[in-house]
Order: C-alpha cells, then sequence, then structure tokens
C-alpha cells in the first residue's frame, strides 16, 4: 500500500448535494430559498450546524470577534502557513440556496474528501465562514471580511444597527458567536473561493468553470435633484422646473456613459424616489442612486470624473439644483496570478469548459486578497439569477466547482516552497 495520492482526490458529488440541501433546509422558504438573515437565530442554527460537522471532520473550529468561523485541518509541516478557502452562510430575506453556502459546504466536501482518502497536506486547510456578506440587515455589506481586512473598524462595525435598532455587537452576543479571536488578518499563503456566477455569462456560454481574475472597481452615488412642485395644469413649458425630467436625462447619461464603455461598462439607476409623486404635480424632488462599475481603474476614474460634470450640466439645462454624494469608491482588485493560475489548471485537467472572467459582485474575496494572495471559481446558476428564492444550480456544476477548489487547495498546499 503506498501513500495516498494527493491528485487522485476525487470529491463526492451526492454528498456534496445533500450537504448543500441540508444547510438549505436552515432557514429554507415556501417558495424554494433561504431566510438566513445574519446574527440572526436561524443564522445560529447554520453556525451551529457548519461548527458540528467541520468537529466531526476533526476540524478545530475557532471564532473571531466579529463572528468570522475558522475551521481548521492540521498539516504535516507546522511551519507552512495555511491555506484558506470558504464563504458565507448568510443570506439575503428572500435569498437562494447556493449564494455563499455552496462555497462553505463544497470546502467542507474537500475535506470530507481529504479524510476519507487519508490524504495529508504539508500546510494546514482552514475553511472561513465569513460574517454578515450580504449586508443586508445592518445595511454594510462584506463585514466580517471587510474588518477581518482591517478596511472597517470593530467599534464601527459593532455599532451599527438593523430597523429594530438591535446593534451588530448584541446581536453577536445574543447567538454567542462574539469570539475570543482578534478580528485581524493573520498570516496565510492563499485563499480559494467558489460561489455561482450571479450572472448570465457562463450558461449563456455553455462553460462550467469561471476563472475568476479579479473584482471591478465601483463608484456609487446619491444624488437629490430639486425644482419646484407646481400644478401639471396650470405650469406652462417656460415655467416649470420638473425634477423627473432632469432625472430622467440624467438616468439616460448614465446609460450613455455606460454604453460608451462597450461590453465591460456597467452603469446603474436602481432607485428612484419622486416627491410629491401625484399625478397632477410637476415633480419638484426626486431622489435616486447612481452606481458604475469597470474592471479597470483608469476607466472608471474617467467615469467618475466625467460624470459629476456632465449630471450637473443637465442639471443647470433644466434649472434644477443637484446635491450629488459619493458613498464610495473602490479600486478594482486583480486576484493573484499563481492562485488564479492553479484554479485555470485544475479545470484544464479535468476537461472542463472554462472561461476567464471578472467578478461582478463583492465577494469576501476581494478584501481577504488584500493580505492573502487570492483566487475565486464561478460556477454557472440558472438564467444568471441570485438574491431570489427561484436561484438554482445543475449538480453537476456544484460538483464541479468542488473539484476544481479542492484540486487548487491541494496544489497549494502540497506545493514546493
Ligand atoms: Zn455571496
Amino acid at each position: 500500500m503506498g501513500v495516498p495520492r494527493a491528485d487522485n482526490a476525487r470529491i463526492d458529488p451526492r454528498r456534496l448535494w445533500d450537504a448543500l440541501m441540508d444547510m438549505a433546509a436552515i432557514g429554507a422558504t415556501p417558495k424554494g430559498g433561504v431566510k438566513r438573515l445574519t446574527l440572526t437565530d436561524v443564522d445560529k442554527r447554520g453556525r451551529d450546524r457548519f461548527r458540528s460537522l467541520c468537529e466531526r471532520e476533526g476540524l478545530t473550529v475557532t471564532v473571531d470577534a466579529i463572528g468570522n468561523m475558522f475551521a481548521t485541518r492540521k498539516g504535516r509541516d507546522p511551519g507552512r502557513l495555511p491555506v484558506l478557502f470558504g464563504s458565507h452562510l448568510d443570506s439575503q430575506p428572500s435569498g437562494g440556496k447556493f449564494d455563499g453556502a455552496l462555497g462553505v459546504i463544497a470546502g467542507l466536501e474537500v475535506v470530507r474528501t481529504l479524510n476519507e482518502a487519508g490524504i495529508e497536506t504539508d500546510a494546514p486547510l482552514i475553511l472561513c465562514n465569513w460574517t454578515d456578506e450580504e449586508g443586508s440587515r445592518f445595511g454594510h455589506s462584506l463585514m466580517g471580511s471587510g474588518v477581518w481586512a482591517g478596511v472597517y473598524s470593530l467599534p464601527k462595525a459593532y455599532a451599527l444597527a438593523d430597523t429594530e435598532g438591535v446593534t451588530v455587537e448584541s446581536a453577536l452576543d445574543a447567538i454567542g458567536y462574539r469570539g475570543t479571536q482578534k478580528a485581524e488578518p493573520f498570516p496565510a499563503d492563499a485563499y480559494f473561493e467558489l460561489h455561482i456566477e450571479q450572472g448570465p455569462i457562463l450558461e449563456a456560454e455553455d462553460r462550467t468553470i469561471g476563472i475568476v481574475t479579479g473584482a471591478q472597481a465601483q463608484v456609487w452615488y446619491d444624488a437629490v435633484l430639486t425644482g419646484r412642485d407646481s400644478h401639471a395644469g396650470t405650469t406652462p413649458p417656460s415655467a416649470r422646473r420638473d425634477a423627473l425630467v432632469g432625472a430622467a436625462r440624467i438616468i439616460d447619461l448614465v446609460d450613455r456613459m455606460m454604453r460608451e464603455k462597450g461590453e465591460s461598462g456597467r452603469g446603474t439607476v436602481g432607485q428612484l424616489q419622486v416627491l410629491p409623486n401625484s399625478r397632477n404635480v410637476v415633480p419638484g424632488e426626486v431622489r435616486f442612486s447612481v452606481e458604475f462599475r469597470h474592471p479597470d481603474d483608469a476607466t472608471l476614474l474617467g467615469l467618475a470624473e466625467a460624470f459629476p460634470k456632465a449630471a450637473q450640466a443637465i442639471a443647470d439645462e433644466n434649472r434644477l439644483s443637484l446635491a450629488l454624494t459619493e458613498l464610495f469608491r473602490i479600486t478594482a482588485q486583480p486576484f493573484d496570478a499563481s492562485c488564479v493560475a492553479l484554479v485555470a489548471e485544475a479545470a484544464r485537467r479535468h476537461g472542463m469548459s472554462a472561461r476567464e472572467i471578472v467578478s461582478g459582485a463583492g465577494h469576501d474575496a476581494v478584501y481577504v486578497a488584500r493580505s492573502v494572495p487570492t483566487a475565486m471559481i464561478f460556477v454557472p446558476c440558472k438564467d444568471g439569477l441570485s438574491h431570489n428564492e427561484e436561484e438554482s444550480i445543475l449538480p453537476d456544476h456544484a460538483a464541479a466547482g468542488a473539484q476544481v477548489l479542492c484540486d487548487a487547495i491541494l496544489a497549494r498546499a502540497n506545493r514546493s516552497l
């Protein structure tokens, strides 16, 4: 009998799918989705379940001050930095079964596969469940990984409150997940995150694996256009200061600026509030959101410079005043070339159809990447639909993603230094 060979580790598709459905039962909604809002009792049940499954596999589970969970499998070489992988178990209020859960449960399947085959790794492995990726309860997405990465301070995160006035700090205490470990980056060799694409590209091209090369740059604004409420029947064109007409022209501007950038451009007005919102009043005020995204920092910077001026010109032409507040701007986050190459190599080895892709959404990996070499793996989801109870993926795609995750982790954890 020889030593079990790491390159023969094969994940068990059936066991993976059953574990996904088992987690999806926690917070299951009547429409087939999941409601597992962060730091609620339902989240606690998901976390408890995850902890006991990890402990059953011999992992040591620790929790940090913001509730991030780390399940460690020892390596042969205690001097090696750990290889991290995982995602998040919290969901949107009407979320799907796979957003986040896939990355965590596939990580568990990797551990089960290694245990079953008796495969040891040189480097320790750490499976992560990041707190509050979704941001829907406390209004701040990527909270756990953001605090861990030092993007937000712990006191700032603790003080965030939900609509009932419950703070993050008290919610952590209420479910018993305010850990003793410091929430700060610890040295790690790599981080891999498997996630559903949440977009339509892989499905449209009939690809199984997205080799994620990075995440795009973003800029978000709040806009308030102010004109004057007046009677719809008696106000002639020369006297109108119609804030909604101005907003419509700015929305068109956002769309045109996006389209000028080709298929990589993203520009969206997704929220609009019209005041007084009465059919026979010329609207005097409109509040709306604006965001632009692009994989290239310089292009995004160009959009962020041009948009406020062009929007102001539209406001002036329409005799409106514009208050534009930039909420935040994040630079593009390219992933680590050597980690990305391991993902590509794994897909190639298994003959899976794959393509490089830029993440359109934010992920915990984007913050982890600030201090740890990182890559992500995408698998297709039906109609590109996510943050929706109908979110669905094929068992074969889940298995393919988990296999690529497994191969990438093993290659990294056993690489010669
Ligand atoms: Zn997610």
